[in-house]
């Protein structure tokens, strides 16, 4: 059985995480919020419902395992519904604390895969560019029948949905840019998407902050444990966070700024990992970690009135990524960004605030209910004739882009970074 965390920080303060669960008055509040409920219709895919699940676990009253296993699971964790409660009951992370009881060990590839990252990246990094070679070479879609056939269709649906496969990882392209021997003004904390996946939005957030701030540094951080958070392994995520903190201390005192808003939202509520009574001093740290840290599109809201104006400006429109807006409560920042560089030409979208379905690997394991959700996105983007949709998390940007491939193929999807930057090199060069 994994270790469920016992205490959680919610917006009524320290609470087990039965007290936690109670403060739902089962008002059915949230229901419209939920995008499962929404398109299952189920009182089970609900927030309320999933509480009550939880609930009834904690009390020992639990009937059916094999539907709340099932229930828990398909929850996207996007938090729609704790934004929408007014008691603001913490429904995502009592999801998760549901879903520590009921599991058992994580799966052994996210364990390995973790191990990996953590206790020798160059390695990780290896096995990550072989597969890139192969899904360049066209054969990674040749192994998709046999990724099923072992068990690892996850696999099989990743190497099917997502478009990338970089020749350079992050790192390679960063140690180009940086600047030596200055006083630095911020540290980028790379995460998994950028660093693994999206090398180009790393470069461009770094290209992005250099403008408008000035000489930044690399943290040079780990893997910020979200993952081994979200599949169960509580341990592994402390491990991280304790690494990543005091690598922050050891480096000095400046906001530390990370581009995928999944992250951000997580290394903002490292201090709940250390809520046990005997972990005060990892407590306070974590708390000052936290408090450095900042998501990239908080710092485009502060500085819209230097970002530039791009040279071609097309309808656009931004899809709120649920860490942002639910995780982090930032709904205005990229807006005041994108309006700034956009004027008129940009437009709010209809269900900007839903998610897209993406979340982590929901898309990969959950295919059918994912696409449903992601259909009603697509269909709100085109319905305000969108050519460009704005994002800020890793998993937003894998989604959007297959269901914009496949749905409504007139638009594309860019982070925010990369649309600032694109528009700083139009007017200043590279
Ligand atoms: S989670 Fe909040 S909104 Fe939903 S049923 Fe409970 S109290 Fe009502
Ligand atoms: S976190 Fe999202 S999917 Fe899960 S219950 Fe809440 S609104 Fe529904």
């Amino acid at each position: 059985m994994s270790e469920p965390l016992g205490r959680l920080l919610t917006d009524l303060g320290e609470r087990t995480t039965y007290d936690a669960v109670a403060q739902c008055s089962r008002c059915g509040y949230c229901e419209q919020a939920c995008p499962t409920y929404v398109a299952a219709g189920r009182e089970a895919y609900s927030g309320r419902g999933r509480n009550q699940i939880v609930r009834l676990m904690i009390e020992g009253k639990l009937d059916d395992p094999k539907a709340a296993e099932e229930a828990l699971s398909t929850c996207l964790l996007c938090g729609a519904c704790q934004t929408a409660c007014y008691a603001k009951v913490a429904v995502p992370d009592i999801i998760l604390e549901g879903r520590r009881s009921l599991r058992g060990r994580t799966h052994w590839l996210v364990r390995w895969a973790t191990r990996l990252l953590v206790e020798n990246p160059k390695k990780f990094e290896t096995f990550l560019k072989f597969g890139y070679a192969l899904k360049r070479a066209g054969l990674s879609r040749l192994a998709r029948p046999l990724l099923r056939w072992a068990g690892f269709s996850i696999l099989a649906e990743m190497d099917e949905h997502v478009e990338e496969s970089p020749a350079r990882l992050l790192d390679e392209e960063l140690a180009e840019l940086r600047g030596r021997g200055e006083a630095k003004a911020w540290s980028y904390f790379a995460p998994c998407g950028p660093r693994y996946l999206f090398p180009r939005v790393g470069v461009s957030t770094w290209k992005s902050l250099t403008r408008l701030k000035g000489v930044g540094r690399h943290a040079e951080n780990l893997c910020c444990g979200l993952l081994a958070y979200n599949y169960g392994d509580l341990e592994q995520a402390r491990a991280l966070a304790r690494r990543n903190i005091a690598k922050a201390e050891a480096e000095g005192s400046e906001p530390i700024v990370g581009d995928c808003s999944s992250c951000v939202a997580f290394l903002k509520s490292y201090p709940q990992l250390f809520l046990m009574p005997n972990d005060t001093a990892w407590r306070e740290r974590a708390e000052r970690f936290s408090a450095r840290v900042k998501d990239v599109i908080e710092v485009y809201g502060e500085s819209a009135a230097a970002l530039p104006v791009p040279a071609e400006v097309v309808a656009t429109v931004y899809h709120d990524s649920c860490r942002a807006l639910n995780g982090q409560g930032l709904k205005d920042p990229p807006r005041r960004a994108a309006q700034a560089m956009l004027g008129e030409s940009y437009r709010e979208m209809p269900g900007c605030d839903v998610c897209c379905g993406g979340a982590g690997a929901f898309a990969f394991s959950h295919g059918e209910l994912s696409d449903d959700i992601l259909r009603r996105k697509i269909a709100n983007a085109a319905s305000v004739q969108a050519d460009l949709v704005l994002t800020s998390s890793t998993s937003c940007l894998i989604q959007l882009a297959r269901g914009l491939r496949k749905y409504y193929p007139d638009a594309k999807v860019l982070h925010l970074s990369e649309f600032v930057a694109k528009a700083f090199e139009e007017r200043h060069g590279a």
